[in-house]
């Protein structure tokens, strides 16, 4: 681990007092469930239900659902959530800035910056252990206010004498163009710009300060090939689930239907007779009476395993879930509170647990799989004590210290995300030593010093 620790103190040694205060964690309730997963902020009551544009969506979403269902029949919980999340015009994500104190619910990247200059350190380790190659492409998925994005790069800076051999460039995947503004502001300040033609696969381009391109793509297959660090935080749990039900029949999909005594209102049905997801999505020798089957979560991780293991490269999915363990996860926020699913679509975000076993049976044997391991071992691995005792050593402002110690408890805490989240990992699988294949690999053009795998494996100080 001698690479991490000396990144670490390359990084950080000559700015130590360049901690800013992000959010503060007081704004977020002591009480927060940590079944909800999502961290919720205590100023975020008001946000949805007081907005004027929220008004409006909710009855056309609920409008647009039940003209669907009305004229098709019920549709699948997958299909609903689609919709509600990410419908061009009315979807919770294309419309509302969720994220934050003034948002629907928190997460780690804008609770602390230390999260994020922690994940910088895992993306140059890696890349240094895949041989340095020339070119570094950062692409996350689902970037919500650009922090974490902003966050590595400061990173890659304070790196410059490693990193610096490496055209560094960034691709941002988010469905949202609200959001992908936002990211615009924090990563390239004024630089960017939208494409002129809706069909141009790179929707928006930027530069940062340091002249850092910056391209936002709708979809991950329209990110260009070549070598990637992959970083996804938060991003799988929006992604739509199938539910399917064990009955006595067999397996049965859950589908959405409108509540007959009310035609106002949704509610769940089984449906009587299998449909082509209930009788291709479930296991054999599923044990569980009640699964949730993500397939586009399923179908992003084959494409990134497909490029890793093509180009190169590796991915950091981090997210709140089990190991296959879970049955009925999936949820609604609104304000701070766990809202029902079916009321009042659009409003709220609808979440589900990440089933990690399941991205490591779709990414397949092509790379290699990591974790899922909690996120408190992951930070506290990767150093995260260490760059705390630096940062309280060199800060004497008392609402500073404090903010540093709530972030840190908020982040590691079993209680609160330090075992709520999860960090899984595909690597390419030279990385762990296993032997290369014969052909289809272009990256290596000398051969990588085995490195440890820096956040799965134990880091001594
Ligand atoms: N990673 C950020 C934001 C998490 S919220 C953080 O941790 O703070 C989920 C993010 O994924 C949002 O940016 C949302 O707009 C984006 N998103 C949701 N569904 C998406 C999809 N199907 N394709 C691309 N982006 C999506």
């Amino acid at each position: 681990m001698k690479v991490c620790q000396q990144l670490l103190s390359r990084a950080f040694s000559h700015r130590v007092n360049s901690y800013a205060v992000r959010r503060t964690t007081s704004d977020i309730p002591a009480t927060g469930s940590p079944k909800a997963g999502r961290w919720s902020s205590a100023q975020s009551a008001s946000f949805c239900s007081s907005s004027a544009e929220d008004r409006m969506a909710q009855p056309s979403m609920l409008k647009h659902l039940s003209s669907k269902i009305r004229s098709t029949g019920p549709v699948s919980v997958s299909e609903y959530m689609k919709e509600v999340l990410t419908n061009p015009v009315t979807g919770y994500y294309v419309r509302k800035n969720m994220l934050g104190a003034d948002g629907d619910f928190i997460t780690s990247p804008e609770i602390s910056q230390v999260f994020g200059e922690l994940l910088g350190v895992w993306i140059v380790s890696e890349w240094m252990g895949a041989g340095r190659p020339e070119q570094l492409q950062l692409v996350e998925l689902g970037p919500g206010r650009g922090s974490l994005a902003a966050d590595i790069l400061r990173v890659f800076s304070q790196l410059q004498s490693v990193v610096g051999g490496a055209s560094v460039s960034v691709h941002l995947v988010e469905v949202s163009p609200a959001l992908s503004r936002l990211q615009a502001e924090t990563l390239t300040g004024k630089r960017n710009m939208e494409a002129s033609s809706e069909d141009d696969p790179v929707y928006r381009h930027g530069e940062t300060a340091a002249r850092v391109s910056v391209s936002w793509y709708r979809r991950l297959e329209d990110v260009p090939a070549a070598f990637s660090i992959f970083v996804a935080h938060e991003f799988f749990d929006a992604l739509p689930v199938h539910k399917f039900q064990r009955t006595e029949k067999g397996w049965r999909e859950v589908l959405v239907d409108i509540e007959p005594a009310d035609p106002d209102r949704l509610r769940f049905v089984v449906a009587p007779t299998p449909t082509l997801a209930s009788s291709t999505l479930v296991q054999a020798d599923e044990r569980r009476d009640h699964v949730e089957v993500c397939a586009e979560g399923g179908v992003i991780v084959q494409q990134l395993a497909r490029r890793i293991e093509e180009e190169g490269g590796a991915a950091l999915i981090a997210d709140y879930g089990h190991d296959g363990t879970g049955t009925d996860t999936l949820r609604g926020f609104k304000g701070h509170q766990l809202h029902d699913v079916l009321s009042t679509p659009g409003s709220a975000d609808l979440t589900a647990d990440v089933d990690f076993s399941f991205l490591r049976r779709m990414a397949g044997g092509g790379v290699a799989c990591l974790g899922p391991v909690t996120q408190r071992m992951f930070l506290k691995n990767m150093g995260i004590d260490v760059r705390m005792q630096v940062l309280l050593r060199n800060c004497s402002d008392p609402s500073t210290r404090k903010q540093l110690i709530s972030s840190y408890d908020m982040l590691t805490n079993p209680s609160k995300m330090g075992e709520r989240f999860h960090f899984f990992s595909l690597l390419h699988p030279s990385r762990l030593g296993v032997p290369k294949k014969p052909q289809g690999l272009k990256l290596e053009k000398k051969s990588p010093a085995l490195l440890p795998v820096a956040g799965f494996t134990e880091l001594s100080f």
